[in-house]
């Protein structure tokens, strides 16, 4: 029997958990460990709200986690709970699925005043993540900057627009619905550093832009560049920098139609934060050209008035005592998954915060072939039954799938009108839901 512990039950983790079922079946059980005692990481508390198809993935997560070869051990949090070498010793192979949770840092100046934020807090207010829940963004002012061209960016521009009705069908928790309904945001500026050519955004997401109720996108044709250059891009970008030609074309009486304006910046990389009484003011940021693909100074600096800023430049992995990390990458180091003999990683923990949730699926069936080739059968820890005896001494609230399943009931009881749920966002409302 092998006995395989699994830190982390967002896509990487279930697509792991998956693959070692189809690997070894019955011969093999699977504890998956997560911090909060609902499941689904990143497909809960990072997919938009609006993106409901997407998070359906979590559908099949859940026929991974029903049956007795894997186990959802929510409510259990390495570090304070459970040390990785204690994870080490119990099971035959640990594998690090935490995903990238922590916000790649802007150091500008001045990134430290008041209503700066970066895109984890954001986006875990809206999904209603526990730690971001009392986040309380400032919409009261006019003017939002948003720094970066990746889909992230996107996510929170479009949030940011929408109107109450836009967001019917999705589960955006009732604090940010409500904030956003009193939201008096009439810009949403948009910084590149790059040009168009260089956006992260796919054509999908952008085009959402298009059809926006109350906002209209706006893309100053003088940015592009010939058309005739997008012949040597590929496809998917191709078709995104179509929609930015699109977007461009609108004409003016149409854009006066809509009553916020999200403005694409290119060329435009951030050198400072100027603030008044210690809140952003404006963000000055310096014109780039773009050479050989790098964006390159030209020394002409302009500002950009916000009274709400949100940096959208990546995320980075939270570094777990121990546990060798590469701070350049802002992720474990770890070579094809191998971090230390027992001590594996997947996913962005693995590789960075890049590529859609369907990159973690081969991502988790390649770890478990790594896994295999170290442990073959050989594999002989106490596992989950020295997990339960150690969980019992510490007296840990364990929460497990089943309990998961009735918070989720409760849940879906309190949604509004047309919503799938209405989430708890914080772990005691949670395991208050449970009566344990
Ligand atoms: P991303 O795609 O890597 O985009 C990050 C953006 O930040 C880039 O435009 C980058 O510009 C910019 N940036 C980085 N450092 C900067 C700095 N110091 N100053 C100014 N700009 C800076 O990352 P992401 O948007 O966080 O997305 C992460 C992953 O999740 C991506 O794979 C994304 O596609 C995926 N995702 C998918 C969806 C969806 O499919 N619906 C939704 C959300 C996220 P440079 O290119 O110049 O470095």
């Amino acid at each position: 029997m092998r006995q395989i512990a699994i830190v982390g039950s967002g896509p990487a983790g279930y697509y792991t958990a998956e693959a070692a079922v189809k690997k070894w079946g019955d011969e093999a059980r699977i504890d998956v460990f997560d911090k909060l005692p609902v499941p689904f990481g990143l497909i809960r508390t990072g997919v938009a709200p609006d993106h409901q198809s997407i998070k359906a993935v979590s559908r099949r997560y859940e026929k991974t986690a029903i049956g007795d070869t894997v186990r959802f051990v929510g409510n259990v949090e390495v570090g304070p709970d459970i040390s990785i070498e204690e994870l080490r010793e119990l099971y035959d192979a640990v594998i690090l699925a935490t995903g990238a949770p922590k916000d790649r840092e802007l150091r500008i100046d001045g990134a430290d005043a008041k209503n700066v934020i970066g895109s984890a807090a954001f986006v875990g207010w809206y999904n209603g993540h526990p730690e971001f829940a009392a986040l309380d963004p400032a919409l009261d002012g006019r003017h939002a900057v948003v720094i970066g061209m990746g889909n992230v960016a996107l996510d929170v521009a479009r949030i940011l627009s929408k109107t109450q009705a836009e967001f019917e069908g999705s589960d955006i928790v009732a604090h940010a619905l409500d904030a956003l309904r009193a939201s008096r945001i009439e810009t949403v500026t948009i910084l590149g550093r790059r040009g168009p050519h260089q956006i992260m955004m796919t054509p999908k997401e952008l085009g959402e832009l298009m059809h926006l109720e109350r906002a209209s996108p706006h893309v100053d044709a003088a940015d592009l560049p010939p058309v005739d250059d997008d012949a040597i891009l590929e496809p998917g970008l191709r078709k995104s920098v179509t929609l930015l030609r699109d977007f461009a074309a609108i004409p003016e009486h149409l854009h006066g139609e809509k009553p916020v304006a999200l403005e694409f910046d290119f060329f435009a990389s951030p050198k400072a934060i100027e603030s008044t009484d210690g809140a952003i003011s404006a963000v000055v940021v310096e014109r780039t050209t773009v050479e050989a693909g790098r964006a390159v100074s030209t020394g002409e600096t302009y500002r950009v008035p916000a009274d709400l800023l949100i940096s959208c430049i990546g995320y980075q992995t939270s570094p777990i005592e121990g546990v060798p990390f590469d701070e350049r990458a802002g992720r474990f180091a770890n070579d094809e998954g191998r971090i230390l003999p027992g001590l594996y990683c997947v996913g962005w923990a693995k590789r960075g915060p890049s590529g859609t949730i369907g990159t973690n699926r081969p991502d988790g069936y390649n770890v478990i072939d790594v896994v295999e080739q170290d442990i073959g059968a050989g594999a002989r820890k106490e596992g989950r039954e020295g997990f339960d005896a150690l969980a019992q001494s510490r007296d840990l609230n364990v929460v497990t799938f089943r309990d998961w399943q009735k918070i989720e009931e409760a849940e879906i009881a309190a949604a509004r009108d047309g919503a799938p749920r209405e989430k708890f966002v914080d772990v005691e409302a949670m395991i208050a839901a449970l009566g344990k």
